[in-house]
């Protein structure tokens, strides 16, 4: 099973005094050697996960070849933002899995000359994506997407024309939840909940290692196939 970025050893010897000195690009520059340690730092798109890319000039930016969408080294990771230096990101990462007992947020905004508030999401953001990674790793190998879709009501019984009416209220109702599973053969399983299946193509590109063979099951991205859903146990 592959592991999260940030419990990988290139996140694991992230010195704080380097991290410091370093420029904007440099910074960057060792995020995406972290992120990216699988393609050694070069960019794959959160979206698709194509690996060819054009350069942006302007910004510090990448258009995916593949699906045309613009990606940052932190796209798709919790870290996403347009307000954070990469360098603080790379800060609090380093200042948490170094273990660093009683380095506070105070601290941490001190240190890097950002206010309270913003150290604070910070450290909270990667103690968040750690104990996230430490539960479940990324899932490889064969790899199954399914999902379900639940309204507001109590489980149907066998009786199938009761069930074609319970479903059409539920559906109206508005009140519909997806739960999607993406799971790993005689491995784990990551469960979301949500509003539609699209979700689940998010949730797979977060937890899949590259390379996975992904199997959904085709008829569960049919609503209108309802003898063909499979539920979620
Ligand atoms: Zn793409």
């Amino acid at each position: 099973m592959a592991q999260h970025f940030l419990l990988s050893p290139a996140a694991k010897t992230l010195s704080l005094v380097k991290i410091m000195r370093m420029s904007d690009d440099q910074a960057r520059k060792a995020f995406q050697a972290i992120r990216w340690a699988d393609t050694d730092g070069d960019p794959v798109c959160p979206e698709c996960g194509g690996v060819e890319h054009y350069n942006i000039k302007t910004r510090p930016v990448w258009k995916c070849k593949a699906c045309a969408k613009q990606f940052s080294v932190t796209s798709g990771t919790i870290f996403h933002s347009r307000k954070l230096a990469v360098r603080d990101i790379l800060a609090a990462i380093a200042v948490f899995i170094n273990g660093a007992k009683g380095y506070s947020a105070l601290q941490l905004s001190r240190d890097l000359s950002i206010d309270y508030k913003t150290a604070f999401v910070l450290l909270h953001k990667v103690r968040e994506a750690i104990s996230v990674a430490r539960d479940h790793g990324a899932l490889s190998g064969d790899v199954e997407v399914d999902g379900a879709y639940f309204g507001g009501y109590v489980k149907p019984a066998n009786e199938i024309q009761d069930r074609k009416d319970r479903r059409r209220k539920a559906h109206q109702s508005g009140k519909r939840q997806v739960v999607i599973a993406v799971r790993q053969r005689d491995g784990s399983t990551i469960t979301h909940v949500g509003q539609n299946e699209a979700e689940g193509v998010a949730l797979v590109a977060a937890n899949v290692q590259r390379g996975t063979t992904v199997h959904a099951d085709e008829a569960s991205h049919d609503r209108h196939s309802p003898s063909h859903r499979r539920e979620i146990p």
